[in-house]
């Protein structure tokens, strides 16, 4: 495995020069590990745009202490928009007459495309395995051939060779060993085994914006692909790709550009790629222009008087660093962030925050009901401002 790992400042996909591209000051409550000032790089070669100063047992610090994933409705197993993206994979993996066999799917979050794909009649043991145990929360009516095991994406609990299929969606984006998580794929894989990874389309970010710097304001995503860095990533690792796949997919919350790859353990021709990579240094640099002016336009608001922003979301947590701290005032409504301080400044509920000077609604995919709680609460209409 350490045959293939990338030298230090080398590209963790295709390991080429990549150099530094910018820095994003990122905060968090508490003892938050995103603290810190993320040192983005990006690739010269297959345009992979990555944090280079952050390491796997840092984020999974995160995920076992601070991330609440397993309690958002974004991941619920029931909703009618995560069983159409189900059927989508489910579609994908029929297209090249994977139908049956034994299959993983790794960093399987509450299970739900797994025991999707038992219920619909796969041939063949289906196993979940995450590293979050609270994810993996009770099925009702789990098929005979399902199960689920607390694992580790870097070290699987499985046999050589002794999978035909592995599936992997949202998962690469957020580790920094890269190839050391192919390796283990390959690793598990019989020969001609296939490997699904879906990401999100960092190539088509700029057509699905969602609101100023979302994209790069979500912390735990440290690479953001192309579909030339996942290709050389794969091959880097034993596999060729067979297939790239670009569509946009529903979520509960919103829709998301997808990038998704069918690779195939072994050597072969890979299908064809766009001729260069889009440029997500680019859009990266953009982004934090965009989140420079936001931040001047919030400091601009009512100069001298309070400002209460509502709602400790990931895009709040880009922007904190650039406002000053004497005039925020912060809420939310979660009972567990109410326990948690920002440099020392206290996260209050909503109703004990006192209505005086202007009310920043920050998180984008709730803006519409926290306005609305807010003019329940008696903030007047022209107080608020909803962040875009
Ligand atoms: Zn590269």
């Amino acid at each position: 495995m350490p045959a293939s790992r990338p030298r230090k400042g080398s590209c963790p996909a295709c390991g080429q020069a990549a150099p530094h591209l910018l820095d994003w000051e990122y905060s968090g409550l508490g003892e938050s590990v995103f603290n810190y000032t993320a040192r983005f790089h990006a690739c010269r070669s297959c345009g992979l745009v990555y944090v280079e100063n952050v390491d796997d047992p840092t984020l999974a610090r995160f995920y076992a202490d601070e991330c609440s994933y397993f309690e958002k409705p974004h991941f619920s197993v029931d909703d009618p928009a995560n069983h159409e993206k189900y059927a989508f994979y489910a579609s994908v993996l029929g297209g090249h007459g994977a139908t049956g066999g034994d299959m993983a799917d790794i960093g399987c979050g509450r299970g739900g495309f797994v025991n999707w794909l038992a219920a619909g009649g796969w041939q063949g043991r289906c196993c979940g395995i995450d590293v979050d145990t609270r994810s993996l929360c009770d099925l009702p009516n789990l098929p005979q051939n399902v199960s689920f095991r607390n694992g580790d994406v870097l070290n699987l609990p499985f046999a050589d060779a002794s999978l035909d299929l592995v599936t992997s969606f949202h998962v690469l984006e957020h580790i920094r060993n890269l190839r050391g998580v192919l390796n283990e794929t390959a690793r598990v894989l019989r020969p001609g085994g296939r490997f699904l990874i879906e990401v999100p389309d960092a190539e088509r970010y700029a057509t699905r914006p969602v609101g100023t710097a979302f994209w790069f304001s979500i912390r735990e995503h440290i690479n953001h692909f192309t579909a030339q860095a996942l290709c050389a990533a794969l091959n880097a690792c034993g596999f060729h790709t067979e297939q790239v796949l670009r569509q946009v997919l529903p979520t509960p919350e919103f829709s998301y550009p997808s990038l998704m790859l069918m690779a195939r353990k072994g050597t072969g021709t890979d299908c064809k790629l766009d001729t260069s990579p889009g440029d997500v240094a680019a859009f990266a640099l953009e982004s934090r222009q965009a989140l420079r002016r936001q931040a001047e336009t919030i400091s601009a608001l009512a100069p001298g008087e309070a400002l209460a922003v509502w709602g400790c979301s990931a895009e709040l947590f880009s922007l904190l660093p650039l406002l000053d701290p004497a005039r925020i005032r912060l809420c939310d409504s979660s009972a567990l962030k109410q326990t948690a301080r920002y440099q020392g400044l206290p996260v209050q509920s909503p109703a004990a925050l006192p209505i005086e000077g202007t009310l920043v609604v920050a998180p984008y995919l709730h803006a519409t009901a926290i306005r609305n709680a807010a003019l329940t609460l008696g903030w007047p209409a022209e107080a608020i401002y909803v962040l875009r």
